[in-house]
């Protein structure tokens, strides 16, 4: 959940991503919270170890904050994502 919100008011259910019963809507992903809670001035150049490749909009974000590689454990299934990582780097 984002700071300062209560984990026990949001659901956390699984269903529907649109559904507000849901926890997609509410949970901060962990490649946000990697890059909003560094204990560095900025992440340019650095690496980024995750379980999962990342979402569509955290890839977007690790883009843009100028992380140069994705240390993953999983395979990417979509090949779109994998693509704009690699160009990015
Ligand atoms: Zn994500």
């Amino acid at each position: 959940m984002p700071y300062g919100c209560d984990d026990d008011k949001y659901p956390w259910k699984q269903g529907p991503e649109d559904s507000l019963d849901a926890k997609y809507l509410y949970v901060s992903h962990a490649e946000l919270n990697a890059i909003v809670n560094k204990n560095s001035s900025d992440v340019k150049n650095c690496k980024i170890y995750v379980t999962f490749f990342p979402c569509n909009e955290c890839a977007k974000l690790i883009i843009q904050s100028g992380i140069k590689e994705i240390i993953y454990k999983e395979y990417p299934k979509n090949r779109i994502l994998k693509r704009r990582a690699h160009r990015s780097g």
